[in-house]
């Protein structure tokens, strides 16, 4: 018998066939990276290629890890490029990007120049390690790749996302009030609120808070904030600011510093294997990068369901502070179903889709829960 859709909630054929699309999209990539990261190492072309770079790098060992990088990321893009366009031209079909071609291009061009910097960060970073430290690399690795991602997260709104996007600060007076009065509640402080100029390159709606420190900071879509009245883009944001509210970023990089642990221990077992098996001469021969890619590929993989419920629960979490802050819950329930249609999001996923995909639960269940909330809050406060 088929499952019943919760809160009466059926999805469009097209919400459907777009989220399984991208759905297999997602796959087909990471079924693309995993070989490509394993012929790499079974036919030996690593070995050609780490000699190639040393040549471009004039035989000097950081440069010729640098090149060493450019060829491997430059090749996966090549390979990957079809499916990222197969992407792109699938908004398009659903009738949600706003984007032209070039603009897509250029971003793609960014993307791989950002990806190549902070690449080349970390496997300089990595490699100096390893040659400094052979027995304890991987633990110094750690530390500074926690501090790495610390930073990021700090810097991003403010070196990253410009990067893409067009921010301004928000016009709107009684709206921006109104929004910092909520996060003071919330006991956050944020140094600004931004209009993110998104409907250049997509028609769906988002708002996010983010930053750490001094970057903290709030941003709105203006695909929300000009569709959505101001108690809706409220009900948004109380919702973000549960996040905050719960510490769910402090916890997320404690839950990150773990896993990130774990990686590089099997990282560095994993790179005395294969030395042992005489695949490398030495561990810092970075012939062996794919190797390291292999373990943290396997790795995401491997724990993807338990984190996708543990953001899950996060922000079932922050959907409760929702519903605390806002006077009712029916902005609530009429941005999610706005949201819904505008992001052409499945409603009702089938069950293991949502638990090994889903890092949100699915809008039926959050829409569900608001009900329940908004029906306890109506018998709590009788009438008189
Ligand atoms: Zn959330």
């Amino acid at each position: 018998m088929a499952e019943e859709p919760i809160s009466g909630q059926v999805d469009s054929p097209a919400a459907r066939r777009y989220n399984q699309i991208r759905r297999w999209l997602g796959i087909a990539d990471s079924v693309v990276g995993f070989a490509f990261l394993v012929v790499l190492l079974a036919t030996r072309w690593s070995d050609s290629l780490r000699d190639l770079a040393y040549r471009w790098g004039f035989q000097n060992y950081s440069l010729a890890l640098f090149m060493y990088l450019l060829l491997l990321l430059g090749i996966s893009k090549l390979l990957g490029i079809g499916l990222d366009y197969y992407g792109f031209r699938l908004e398009r079909g659903f009738k949600l990007p706003n984007q032209k071609f070039g603009s897509w291009l250029w971003d793609e061009f960014k993307g791989f120049l950002v990806g190549l910097i902070m690449g080349s960060v970390v496997v300089e970073l990595l490699y100096f390690t390893i040659r400094q430290w052979p027995q304890n690399w991987w633990i110094l690795a750690w530390v500074l790749f926690m501090g790495l991602f610390v930073l990021m997260a700090q810097l991003a709104p403010v070196v990253l996302f410009p990067i893409f996007y067009k921010f301004e600060p928000l016009e709107d007076e009684d709206l921006r009030r109104r929004l910092v009065i909520l996060s003071e509640h919330a006991g956050t402080r944020v140094r600004g609120v931004y209009r993110w100029k998104l409907s250049e390159k997509s028609k769906k709606a988002n708002a996010a808070l983010t930053g750490l420190g001094n970057t903290r900071r709030i941003i709105l879509a203006d695909t929300l904030l000009d569709n959505y009245t101001p108690d809706e883009i409220e009900a948004v944001l109380a919702h973000e600011l549960g996040h905050q509210v719960h510490r769910h970023i402090l916890k997320s990089i404690f839950v990150q510093a773990a896993i990130t642990f774990l990686g590089f221990w099997a990282a560095n077992w994993t790179l005395h294997y294969a030395v042992d098996r005489h695949m490398f001469e030495e561990l810092s021969d970075f012939a062996n990068l794919p190797l390291l890619a292999l373990v943290s590929v396997a790795l995401s993989l491997l724990l993807m369901p338990a984190l996708n419920a543990y953001s899950r629960f996060n922000e079932r979490q922050a959907d409760r502070y929702a519903f605390e802050s806002i006077a009712t819950v029916e902005p609530f329930v009429s941005s999610m179903n706005k949201l819904a249609e505008q992001n052409l999001a499945e409603r009702t996923p089938s069950k293991w889709v949502e638990w090994f995909f889903h890092s949100h639960p699915s809008i039926s269940r959050r829409l569900a829960a608001a009900e329940e909330w908004g029906r306890t809050q109506a018998q709590a406060r009788p009438e008189l």
